[in-house]
């Protein structure tokens, strides 16, 4: 999927620079805000399950930390880069910026496809993880949490080795945790909810009901199947999911006019998101090229996949239909189809507000662990459901008055927080 000129932290570093301008920021100030504050680079050694050994590469970028103790997931990837890691740490200080709460920007990463990993590997990985990085992270530092081929186990794993090094309970180290191991409550759902709560309030401004609507969704991990459940919960009706396929390694649309059935598709779903054909076949489903998802004729479009997904070679193909696009993933509109996009007049609810939902649920999920208190997943929900729909409103609101774009008004909103979150530190 990913192609090879596209550099996501090329791409994050353009967007900053044209808000930037606008902000009309010091020199001082871009350079800081330009890159990650601080990043590591180190080797895992793991002895694989046949005995041999293996190292594996791993990443943590805290971008900025001027709001609050950075926080972030860790993706596991064939391709993850540095550079990739950069840019999403940039997007999190963002995204905590825009959501509203106290913290600031990381992101981290190995190198490693999980598809071809055992459990014991896998553990062996997050173990080394922590044990190569443990004195730079932790709850008052950098709280780290799942993101793309990571789950709860993982987190659970991490939390136990860092537990172990620093020999004190320390539960506030990480999100995403498993209920009942310190997880909250809500947070497996938060994402994709998240992002549905803004496709909500956008209806709204469009003046639509979501059960006069359609959709097309590519991923089919967590975001994607949260974000159908709600949606479908709704009165909407999705009618293709695309995944990535392993075996053949490129990904597939499903498609279903009557409307895709999330039960029946994730009793066909391998822990990935990845979506048995041929059985998905005898359900009825039609399997279509991978990008196919994108040209549907549906009201609303969602990537929740990976960057680099709309770009300026399939954007154009996009149906005249389409109203909205909400960004599940992260970076997943190239800013030469954001233009495109913005001509062809759809509402575009950018990445770092629309799956913000994520990591408000982890702060939420870091409170009760601090308190040692949890809440109710009505409690947890009602909680996201206020700071989506507050964040949504307040970036519409700016949109609105000043004429801009959903993503160049959460992009100025967010950087002049952190700006003066950075000035009232004297940083710069
Ligand atoms: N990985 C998610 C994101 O990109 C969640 C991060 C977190 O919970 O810290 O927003």
């Amino acid at each position: 999927m990913e192609k090879k000129s596209f550099n996501a932290f090329e791409m994050a570093k353009k967007q900053f620079d044209s808000a930037a301008e606008m902000l009309e920021l010091d020199e001082a100030t871009r350079d800081l805000l330009r890159t990650p504050m601080k990043e590591f680079h180190f080797s895992i050694p793991i002895t694989m399950d046949d005995g041999s050994k293996k190292v594996f590469r791993g990443f943590r970028c805290i971008h900025n930390d001027a709001r609050g103790p950075a926080k972030g997931g860790i993706r596991f990837h064939p391709q993850e880069t540095i550079d990739t890691v950069r840019a999403l740490s940039m997007w999190m200080t963002w995204k905590t910026s825009v959501a509203d709460i106290p913290l600031g920007g990381g992101k981290g990463g190995v190198i490693c496809d999980p598809h071809n990993l055992t459990k014991r590997e896998q553990e062996q990985i997050c173990r080394g993880w922590v044990r190569q990085i443990y004195k730079n992270v932790g709850p008052f530092t950098d709280i780290p949490a799942p993101d793309v081929m990571t789950n709860p186990q993982h987190m659970l794993w991490m939390l136990d080795e860092y537990e172990i090094i620093t020999g004190k309970k320390q539960p506030g180290f990480i999100t995403g945790k498993p209920v009942g191991m310190g997880g909250s409550l809500g947070r497996t759902e938060a994402t994709g909810y998240g992002v549905i709560i803004t496709i909500r309030e956008a209806l709204k401004k469009l003046s639509l009901k979501a059960k006069d609507t359609t959709m097309s969704i590519q991923g089919f991990g967590n975001v994607s199947q949260y974000a159908i459940e709600l949606y479908t919960q709704m009165g909407g009706k999705v009618i293709c999911v695309s995944c990535w396929d392993q075996k053949d390694e490129k990904s597939f649309s499903f498609k279903k006019e009557s409307g895709v059935n999330l039960t029946e598709l994730k009793n066909i779903t391998d822990q990935f998101g990845g979506i048995d054909k041929a059985r998905a076949k005898e359900l009825g489903y039609d399997i279509l090229d991978g990008d196919q998802w994108l040209f549907q004729e549906v009201d609303i479009l969602i990537p929740a996949a990976i960057e680099n997904q709309i770009t300026e070679e399939n954007v154009e193909n996009i149906s005249s239909k389409v109203k909205i696009i909400a960004e599940g993933a992260n970076g997943p509109t190239t800013p030469e189809a954001d233009k495109i996009i913005e001509s062809k007049d759809i509402f575009l609810i950018p990445d770092f507000l629309a799956n913000a939902g994520g990591v408000i649920c982890s702060y939420f999920e870091q409170v009760q662990c601090n308190m040692n208190y949890f809440w109710t997943k009505d409690e947890v929900l009602g909680k996201l459901d206020q700071k989506m729909t507050y964040a949504f409103n307040s970036v519409y609101q700016f949109s609105t008055k000043n004429s801009m774009t959903m993503r160049v008004s959460a992009n100025i909103m967010a950087i002049e927080k952190v700006v003066d979150a950075c000035k009232a530190r004297g940083w710069v």
